[in-house]
Order: structure tokens, then C-alpha cells, then sequence
């Protein structure tokens, strides 16, 4: 993750009806991790009671066969967390739980909601006392105040909040997956062994040796039983479902490469990005070196279709930790400093193109280019992946204030004056759209065409 790159939000796994449940659960956040690293949790059932065990940290820093062997049950929910609404600290880390008159439920949320401060404070004025600064509280306490059954009170609080879920919810004896109307964050089904398990990415099943069966379509609620012979899925359509808008920015940045989301493989989308950048901007260099590890299959596409030799100039450190998990940008820069090393004998000389895979506030790009000139890079273009990013997003991802972002106010000649490049080129949107669909897609921190409104003083 590099210093000018925003923030990832979470990953969720559940698994029903799965033998040693938590440990399934513990191997699916474990390839959920790129999605969020700052704390983890599980919560377990074996129709009984509920069992927890939540830290800050990674997953294998947290769990481990002490704490995993006392998390008993056939079904348990898991949640990794990086902190877009609410402070890091252990109370918010998922999944949240409560006892209320439904009973005990445990929730886990990737995703942004856009009203929540106009809910939290209606609740707060009719009594609800909050134990957490997060979003997800919110919906938590819109199931418990429901005077219905819990599955009515799901389709009363998705009638209710606004933004970006995808949920898993946990009672005693059922587990839901439910995606929001527009579907902004990726949720999968898949089965293993008579049971199901859920995920934010399709890579997690690889792990559990589970078989990818199918997303979750938006505003749809599937139900899994516990216990029972039709324990099967259950689909609940949900009417209030809407045009499908997954996050634009999942297959070419977030998700991970070997994930399939809504059909299709994130791996060969951003390789048709790299394909299509060479439509758009061919040039004419004598390498094109990747950032890894984000441009590295757009880079292959690139080279793929022009012909050209890719290779890796750039060599990342694995053992330097994320910088995105980092407190304070000064910090943050310093980790992405330390990340990346250049093979300056492969540029000497040379015609240069970068790939990227997006620039968000450029200063980590402005750095790689004064390396690449002090290791005498003869010319220096570069291709991102994506369009400018000029608009925040509400749905989760942690962009920087638009005043700090590269591309506000400023032309593409302008960047790439200001990053010392020879040349600079966007994906364009229509390429992009080319690439991914021109429906089914949020674009809105490219084109400010937000699906859900955005937060206002008015309606946050
Ligand atoms: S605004 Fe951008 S980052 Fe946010 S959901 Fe839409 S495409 Fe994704």
C-alpha cells in the first residue's frame, strides 16, 4: 500500500453449518487481510451462546489455537477492520454484538452509510446509548427498537439507512449475508461440505477449500439456517434492489487478483485495463516497469499488447508493514519510502514508462520519478489505470480531503509538471467503462455522478 493511497475499509467472512466454524472463519479473514489490518474479531455459536474474541492487529497477531479453541459452534461471522467512520480503538472492533429483545446478534459491516448522523442522533433522542463511534452501530440499534421479527426488522432497516453495506448478521441459530440496494461493496456465497460460507472476496473460499457459488445480488438477504435438515439457502428478494453500482475502484485497485466479483475476474480486468491504456496512450519507450504491487498486471497488458518487455524495476519490501494502517501521513510516507527499491541499472539510459494503478495525492509518484531520474532514466512517462481522481467517495474509502488530491484543479499536463514526468496518461472514463461495463459501476470519485446522495448537513 503506498503513502498517498487511500485507506481500505474491511473484510468480512462468515461460515454456517462448517465444522470448527471459527477456524474456518480465521482462514477466510486471514485472505481478507489487504482489506483491512487494523483489528479483527469472530464471533462463534453453537446454538447456546455466543462466544468472542476480538484485538488489534492482524489476524495472526490476534487469533491463535488458544483463543481460536475457545470460540466453539458450527457458525461464526468474522470481520477485518480498517477504520473509515469511528476512531481506532478496540470498541470498534467488529463484530459488534448485542442481547435485545431478538435476542443475541453479532454484525459485521464493510461499507460506508451516508445518513448516519441524522439516524444516530433520532436514536440518541429516543433514549439509545451508544458503545461505539462507528456506523454500524446505527443498524444495530434499528434492529433491536423494530417491533418485528428480525427478519422484517432487516428489511426495515435497510429501508432506513443509506450508503454502502454489505452485512453479515449473527443470531443463535441463523446467519444472514445481505448486500446493499446498489451492491457498492463485493459479497459471495460459496458451499463447502453440506454448510456455506460468505465472503467479501471469492480468494478467501480458495483458502477454506470452499466452492464459489454466487454473490449476493444487491438488496437481497439470504438466509442460512444452523441446525435442521432445510438448513438450505434461502434468497429473499428484496424489492427495494436497485441498478447495481459495485465500487469502480474494487477491480482495479482493491480487491485482490485471484477474486471473482459479480462474474467477473478481477485479474483479467485489470490486465484489460493495461490493454486498453495501450489503445489509448501507446508510446514509444524502450521499458515499462510496474508499481508493484498495484500496476503490475495492467503493466502486463500494457506490454502485452504493444509488445514491449515489463519488467520489474521496481522491487517491493514485504516486511515493511502497510503504511496505510499508519496514524499520521509523516509516518505513512516514511513506511512508502521504505517500500519500494529501484534495479537502477535496468533504467539507466533508458526510455521510461510507469504504470500505475491510480494516483491519489501524487507525492509518493513525485518521489518515484526523482528516483527513477537520479538513476538516469533517460525519458519518464507514465500510465495510470484509471481517471483522475478528483471527487471524495462516501461509500467507504478513505480519499483524502479533494483539495489534496493531485488531480483537483489541475490539468494532466499540470500533473505531470508537478511530478516531473515527460508524459502522463489516464485510462480514460469511457475506456474504463469499455473495460468494466458501462453500467453495474460506481465512477463517482471520477465523474461526481454519485448513486446515493452524499451526505449534507441536512441528511447526514
Ligand atoms: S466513489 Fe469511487 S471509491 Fe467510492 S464507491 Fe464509488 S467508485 Fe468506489
Amino acid at each position: 500500500m503506498k503513502t498517498n493511497y487511500p485507506t481500505h475499509y474491511c473484510g468480512i467472512f462468515g461460515a454456517v453449518q462448517v465444522h470448527d466454524a471459527a477456524r474456518c472463519v480465521n482462514n477466510g479473514l486471514s485472505f481478507l487481510q489487504h482489506r483491512g489490518e487494523e483489528s479483527c474479531g469472530i464471533t462463534s455459536t453453537d446454538g447456546e451462546r455466543f462466544y468472542e474474541h476480538k484485538g488489534m492487529g492482524l489476524v495472526s497477531q490476534v487469533f491463535n489455537e488458544e483463543t481460536l479453541a475457545l470460540l466453539s459452534g458450527t457458525m461464526a461471522i468474522g470481520h477485518n477492520r480498517y477504520s473509515t467512520t469511528g476512531k481506532s480503538e478496540l470498541r470498534n472492533t467488529q463484530p459488534l454484538r448485542i442481547d435485545c429483545r431478538l435476542g443475541d446478534i453479532a454484525l459485521a459491516h464493510n461499507g460506508n452509510l451516508t445518513n448516519t448522523d441524522r439516524l444516530r442522533r433520532e436514536l440518541e433522542s429516543g433514549g439509545a446509548i451508544f458503545q461505539t463511534t462507528t456506523d454500524s452501530e446505527v443498524m444495530l440499534h434499528l434492529l433491536a427498537r423494530a417491533d418485528a421479527p428480525l427478519e422484517q426488522a432487516i428489511k426495515e432497516m435497510m429501508a432506513k439507512v443509506e450508503g454502502a453495506y454489505s452485512l453479515l448478521i449473527m443470531t443463535r441459530d441463523k446467519a444472514f449475508a445481505i448486500r446493499d440496494p446498489y451492491g457498492f461493496r463485493p459479497l459471495s456465497l460459496g458451499s463447502m461440505n453440506g454448510g456455506w460460507v460468505v465472503s467479501s472476496e471469492t480468494c478467501a473460499f480458495d483458502i477454506v477449500g470452499a466452492r464459489y457459488e454466487r454473490d449476493v445480488r444487491p438488496g437481497e438477504i439470504v438466509v442460512m439456517e444452523l441446525k435442521g435438515r432445510d438448513s438450505a439457502l434461502t434468497a429473499v428478494p428484496e424489492e427495494k434492489a436497485l441498478p447495481r453500482k459495485l465500487c469502480s475502484f474494487e477491480p482495479i485497485y482493491f480487491a485482490r487478483p485471484d477474486s471473482i466479483i459479480d462474474g467477473r475476474s478481477v485479474y483479467e480486468a485489470r490486465f484489460d485495463m493495461g490493454r486498453k491504456l495501450a489503445q489509448e496512450h501507446p508510446r514509444k519507450v524502450d521499458i515499462v516497469i510496474p508499481i508493484p504491487d498495484g500496476g503490475t498486471i495492467a503493466a502486463m497488458g500494457y506490454g502485452s499488447a504493444l509488445g514491449l518487455q515489463v519488467h520489474m524495476a521496481f522491487t517491493r519490501n514485504h516486511y515493511i508493514g502497510r503504511s496505510f494502517i499508519c496514524p499520521t501521513q509523516v509516518r505513512r510516507e516514511r513506511i512508502a519510502d521504505h517500500k519500494i527499491n529501484l534495479i537502477a541499472r535496468l533504467v539507466k539510459g533508458k526510455r521510461v514508462l510507469v504504470i500505475d494503478d491510480s494516483i491519489v495525492r501524487g507525492t509518493t509518484s513525485g518521489k518515484r520519478v526523482a528516483f527513477l531520474r537520479s538513476a538516469g532514466a533517460a525519458e519518464i512517462h507514465m500510465l495510470v489505470s484509471c481517471p483522475p481522481h478528483r471527487n471524495p467517495c462516501h461509500y467507504g474509502i478513505d480519499f483524502p480531503d479533494p483539495a489534496k488530491l493531485a488531480a483537483t484543479g489541475r490539468s494532466v499536463d499540470e500533473i505531470a509538471s508537478r511530478l516531473g514526468l515527460d508524459s502522463l496518461g489516464y485510462l480514460s472514463e469511457q475506456g474504463l467503462k469499455d473495460v468494466l461495463g458501462p453500467h453495474g459501476h460506481c465512477f463517482a470519485c471520477f465523474n461526481g455522478d454519485y448513486p446515493e446522495k452524499p451526505p449534507t448537513a441536512a441528511s447526514s
